[in-house]
């Protein structure tokens, strides 16, 4: 699936549900949103086909699943295990804010998950119970233990900072991380909230977080190549502990970018900040084949803009929250 730029996509994220157990204020109002409707949401058997032609006619290799929280939908383990039995083989990861997953990594690693990415904002109660405005620190904690006992590694973790909440949490983040084996990557936060009160003057920069790092800790470039990754990678005090910071705003890295995006109520989109859509649910339920739904992805591709444009005058957020896309 190539692009007008040169770009090709091998990286399928795949929303399987807008729903949420945590409200995190940056992504969700407190009251939730208006989930989407059952009866638009893909099946599994849908969700199931679609993962297929991706791999099997339109040249993924990497599959991500994400929400929501991907872990309320029902039929997960199922949706791994089938994606697992494609040839080739894809590798398969999760970003999840892991709650529930203590008593599930072991399940989902033998359904053939590969890799898991945990989001993780503070190591205080108090401030997670703020921000998530769900006292469910505990429960997080351990299912990053149990994910690393599960064999899904390497454990990645992921953190957005909020100026005001968690902004002094850098260094205790990264501690944490390095001691237990966890790859720390930090997010610089994005207009993407469903309330729209994101605010550059707000957001907690990349430069800031190196800043932050850097009084603590010496960094020096990662040896290894970025390729299509999002996040700028440093070795810690020598390595082989790393940290990466992912500054889609500050250092947008759209030239690489090597995504393509499945929603839950199965609308392709070739960007996070798209502002169109291209519906293959319609297209499937109407009966078309495998290479009428590859032809119609191939095309929603083609479209795909330069950049994101956050940076320039006129930039319109999404309509669709990042919930509702799949971060
Ligand atoms: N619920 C799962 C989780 O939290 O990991 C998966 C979906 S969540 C939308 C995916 C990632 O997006 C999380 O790491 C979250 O911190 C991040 N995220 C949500 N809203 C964001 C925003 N406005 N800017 C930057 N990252 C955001
Ligand atoms: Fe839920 Fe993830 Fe959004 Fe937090 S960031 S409210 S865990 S979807």
């Amino acid at each position: 699936m190539i692009d007008r730029f040169g770009r090709v996509a091998t990286d399928l994220r795949v929303s399987l549900t807008d729903r949420c157990n945590l409200r995190c204020t940056y992504c969700m109002p407190a009251d939730g949103l208006e989930w989407m409707p059952r009866a638009d949401m893909l099946t599994d058997d849908e969700v199931g086909r679609l993962v297929r032609i991706a791999v099997e006619r339109l040249g993924v290799t990497n599959i991500r699943f994400t929400g929501g929280e991907p872990t309320l939908r029902k039929g997960f383990t199922e949706i791994i295990a089938r994606a697992a039995a494609l040839a080739p083989r894809p590798r398969l990861s999760m970003t999840t804010n892991a709650i529930g997953l203590e008593s599930r990594a072991d399940g989902l690693a033998a359904a053939g998950l590969d890799r898991i990415n945990v989001s993780l904002d503070t190591l205080r109660p108090d401030r997670f119970a703020a921000l998530t405005r769900r006292d469910r620190l505990p429960d997080v904690l351990a299912g990053l233990a149990a994910a690393q006992a599960a064999g899904l590694t390497p454990v990645k973790v992921n953190s957005v900072l909020v100026r005001g909440q968690n902004d002094d949490e850098a260094v205790p983040l990264l501690r944490f991380c390095l001691d237990r084996g966890y790859r720390l990557r930090f997010i610089e936060q994005m207009p993407l909230d469903a309330q729209h009160g994101w605010n550059r003057a707000e957001m907690i920069t990349a430069a800031e977080i190196l800043a932050a790092l850097r009084a603590e800790f010496d960094l020096t470039p990662s040896p290894s190549p970025r390729g299509a990754a999002p996040a700028e990678r440093w070795l810690v005090d020598g390595g082989p502990g790393e940290v990466g910071v992912i500054a889609s705003v500050t250092r947008p890295f759209c030239g690489d970018c090597d995504r393509t995006r499945l929603t839950a109520d199965g609308q392709v989109r070739n960007c996070l900040f798209s502002q169109t859509e291209t519906d293959l649910r319609g297209l499937l339920r109407a009966g078309a084949d495998d290479d009428e739904i590859a032809e119609r992805w191939r095309v929603a591709m083609w479209g795909k803009l330069a950049g994101h444009a956050i940076n320039e005058a006129g930039f319109a957020q999404p309509l669709r929250p990042m919930s509702a896309i799949g971060g």
